[in-house]
């Protein structure tokens, strides 16, 4: 593959799978194995961590390259190969040809809130109206069948993350950062929503405040 072709380089992209790796782990927003990340490399090609291994304490040479059309290995380094839930990342890739990274986590707050099939909408401050204004629920799907990508599907185009029903979350971008950070503000959305509720009635902002918001930051 030329280097002209390539999205990003390579030995940066397996180095970055290793930091956002550990920095879920860190915020517990994976437990055990659990949680998956990628990055597109090109146009036929995704890197990805390995199933059966922490995120926490992964290795570069752990992560496998998957073809993008069809999901088959390339390579599984000296990992023990791709995720079961990779086709969930498969499935935004080709919806979004601008997409360059996935994450797929199970954050204790956001988590609980798409064990009770509820979808992240309350407008609780400023900085989510602007950066993350809705976070929609993806209907459940059995594990490992298509009807897992098909999910998220309608909210690929609109939305920046999702929660999964009786799963967890999943966030894209055009890099892997922002995938990152977006997941650390959808978290931190349902840890605030959980805690306001535990408080009793939770303040939204108001239609008047949003709209003010929205001509401040130019938002459609
Ligand atoms: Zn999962």
């Amino acid at each position: 593959m030329p280097m002209t072709n390539m999205f990003v380089d390579e030995t940066e992209a397996r180095e970055a799978l290793v930091d956002v790796g550990r920095r879920l782990w860190e915020r517990g927003y994976v437990s055990a194995n659990d949680g998956n990340v990628s990055v597109r490399l090109d146009q036929e090609r995704v890197l990805c961590t390995p199933t059966m291994v922490s995120k926490g304490c992964m290795r570069t040479s752990e992560m496998a390259i998957v073809r993008l059309a069809d999901g088959a290995v390339l390579d599984a380094g000296d990992g023990p190969g791709p995720s079961s839930e990779l086709p969930l990342h498969l499935g935004a890739y080709r919806a979004r040809d601008d997409l360059r990274a996935v994450v797929h986590a199970h954050p204790l707050h956001a988590t609980a809130l798409a064990i009770r099939g509820e979808a992240l909408t309350a407008r609780l401050m400023p900085e989510s109206v602007v950066a993350l204004p809705r976070i929609p629920l993806a209907p459940y799907a059995t594990p490992s069948t298509d009807a897992v990508p098909a999910s998220i599907l309608p909210f690929v185009h609109t939305d920046r993350a999702c929660l999964l029903e009786q799963h967890g979350a999943i966030s894209w971008d055009a890099d892997l950062e922002s995938a990152y950070l977006t997941m650390e503000r959808l978290e931190y959305t349902a840890q605030m929503l959980l805690i306001l509720r535990g408080l009793g009635e939770v303040r939204e902002l108001s239609p008047a405040q949003i709209n003010q918001i929205s001509d401040r930051f130019g938002l459609g």
